[in-house]
């Protein structure tokens, strides 16, 4: 078995970086979303063609939801789709090969 993100619980969501590129890519699905800065807000600041973290004043990404799901999921940027699979970014609850962790995530990463 290998790792699936199962929850879409949004503990793992923190600044990430985003590329004009993507949004460019992306675009017609973010415009669907519900999220507090416009996507023309959100191009002007990323065209200087530099990556950007996109964060709300409490410094949460800008996709994640009131209820603390990602509202771009099915497109989200690489960084968070490697989440759990790298291991030098541990998902909390389910471990490298897909199953749930018996023991908290803070265990693991004392040793
Ligand atoms: S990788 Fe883990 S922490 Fe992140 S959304 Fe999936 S289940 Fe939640
Ligand atoms: S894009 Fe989605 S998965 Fe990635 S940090 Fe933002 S809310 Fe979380």
């Amino acid at each position: 078995m290998t790792f699936v993100c199962k929850e879409n619980c949004g503990k793992c969501c923190g600044p990430v970086p985003m590329t004009p590129a993507f949004i460019s890519l992306n675009r017609d699905k973010i415009q669907n979303t519900n999220y507090t800065l416009t996507p023309a807000k959100f191009m002007k600041r990323v065209s200087g063609g530099r990556e950007v973290y996109a964060l709300t004043k409490n410094l949460e990404c800008i996709f994640l939801t009131q209820e603390k799901k990602c509202a771009i999921y099915d497109i989200r940027p690489y960084v968070c789709r490697i989440y759990g699979v790298d291991k030098r970014l541990p998902c909390p609850f389910i471990d490298l090969e897909g199953k749930l962790r018996e023991k908290p995530i803070s265990e693991l990463l004392d040793k």
